[in-house]
């Protein structure tokens, strides 16, 4: 997972990228970069590791002024964590001339596409990223085919399997595009400029999240079709390219973890389908009984919203008992297990004394491997709860996924490995209940335009190793 953005005729456009990306953190915070098109000309980009406010300091943005700027916030799922691989990336086109590129997704067929542009084409790669893959495609495509961007665009979408949403800038021309399924949110916003200093303008703005938009003073307009191409030139209004769909797969994951509460995607509000899905868990919860005693918890912020619907729902009282350090990141997208342990411990606290001689109702949004849950179980038990029932909103996750979240495989999935009994042992919980697959889907307004596929295995694509689950228990 990863967040990008894009700000065409605006001044100092880098500075309203550097917010939307600061406003988009939570989709990536190993590294960030911007590529700016500046008054003489030329494309600069300026990348770095680190949160966007370690990186695109004041100081550096000022450097980096123009009208038309994207960004990226970063998180691995493929590929080394180092700067060659974050993005955008500066792609030299034969005419002396380069285009910048930055993408959110994950390419399937990456090696095979990659393999063949290297040993067939001679041409070289300077990461193991997909977005500078994206690239490549786009100059093969325009310099050895003679191309227009725009069609070499098209035919890059066309070749590629996978996830991608991408924007990218070529001389005085911005490009948004999408792959055909829509597996990652990309929304358009309309902003108007005051000038300062300038003459008033009308711009556009790219943002992975809608809840970039109000922080930038900009209007949500509306999102990126499926496999929709849109190019943005001086004194003409947004053009659409082509419109190439396929088969809507939008990532359910989006609106139970991912995607910031206030953001609205896949024609949804994200509070919205959170709060149901916590109403939808606690009618079909009938096991614990009232009392003075009960409380319902969330484990924030992802799930805050599912622990409200949840408690409305059943008319029992919501409570913050566990309180977030909001310095620490998110600890699922920390490349390795030590630094998500770490994590946990200096992110959660339990209020003191709320939860002594509590029957608790702990509501997460999903359990992956199962560790960081069973640490906060172990912290609200310790802190004096005498139950605690956990509740989560998401369906099992039972396989792993392709499409740009970084998954572990399916032999550390707790829900692949073990049946609920033996994951309610594991977490020393005294009841554990899902939210099941058909439930969640009766929750969206269109639920067949989602990919659940690790959460029935059901995959558009899959990778060329791909297996089911050998352990999985039902
Ligand atoms: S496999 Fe899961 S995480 Fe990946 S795109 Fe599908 S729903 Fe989202």
């Amino acid at each position: 997972m990863c967040g990008i953005a894009g700000v065409f005729n605006v001044a100092n456009a880098q500075n309203l990228v550097a917010n939307i990306l600061f406003s988009i953190q939570h989709r990536g915070q190993e590294s960030c970069g911007i590529s700016v098109r500046t008054e003489s000309g030329n494309v600069l980009t300026y990348k770095g590791m680190g949160l966007v406010k370690h990186v695109l300091l004041p100081q550096i943005l000022e450097k980096y002024s123009g009208k038309i700027a994207i960004g990226h916030v970063r998180y691995p799922t493929a590929g080394k964590s180092n700067v060659v691989n974050s993005q955008p990336h500066s792609i030299e086109l034969a005419e002396g001339a380069h285009m910048s590129v930055c993408s959110n997704g994950d390419i399937i067929n990456y090696s095979e596409l990659r393999n063949e542009l290297e040993t067939e084409h001679g041409f070289t790669f300077k990461s193991d990223n997909d977005g500078e893959l994206i690239g490549r495609l786009i100059a093969f495509h325009h310099v050895v085919h003679k191309k227009p961007i725009a069609e070499a665009i098209f035919e890059t979408q066309q070749q590629l399997k996978g996830a991608f949403s991408t924007v990218l800038i070529y001389r005085d021309t911005m490009y948004g595009f999408r792959d055909p399924h829509a597996f990652r949110p990309f929304s358009i916003g309309h902003i108007s400029w005051d000038g300062e200093g300038e003459m008033p303008s009308e711009g556009t703005v790219f943002a992975s999240e809608s809840c970039a938009f109000g922080i930038v003073g900009a209007r949500h307009v509306r999102d990126l079709e499926p496999g929709e191409i849109v190019k943005l030139e001086k004194s003409k209004p947004m053009s659409v390219v082509k419109i190439s769909p396929k088969k809507r797969q939008h990532c359910v994951f989006e609106l139970i973890y991912f995607s910031r509460p206030d953001s609205e995607l896949f024609d949804e509000y994200v509070y919205d389908v959170r709060n149901k899905i916590g109403a939808t868990l606690a009618r079909m919860d009938n096991d614990i009984p009232a009392g003075d005693d009960l409380v319902v918890i969330s484990v924030p912020d992802s799930s805050n919203f599912v622990a409200l619907g949840y408690a409305e729902e059943k008319k029992v009282r919501f409570d913050m008992g566990l309180l977030r350090n909001h310095y620490v990141g998110r600890t699922f997208t920390r490349p390795d297990q030590a630094q998500r342990d770490e994590g946990v411990r200096q992110k959660f606290n339990p209020l003191p004394g709320f939860f002594k001689g509590k029957r608790v109702i702990l509501v997460d949004d999903s359990i992956v491997r199962g560790t960081t849950l069973k640490k906060i179980v172990s912290m609200v038990r310790g802190a004096g709860a005498k139950e605690i029932h956990v509740r989560i909103g998401s369906p099992r996750v039972i396989g792993s996924c392709y499409y740009g979240i970084d998954t572990p495989t399916s032999n550390e999935l707790i829900a692949a490995q073990k049946s609920l009994e033996e994951i309610t042992a594991y977490l020393k919980a005294d009841s554990l209940k899902y939210t099941p697959v058909d439930a969640f889907q009766s929750i969206l307004k269109h639920f067949n335009r989602y990919c659940f596929a690790c959460f029935n295995l059901d995959y558009i694509y899959q990778p060329a190793d791909f297996s089911i689950p050998t352990k999985r228990v039902n």
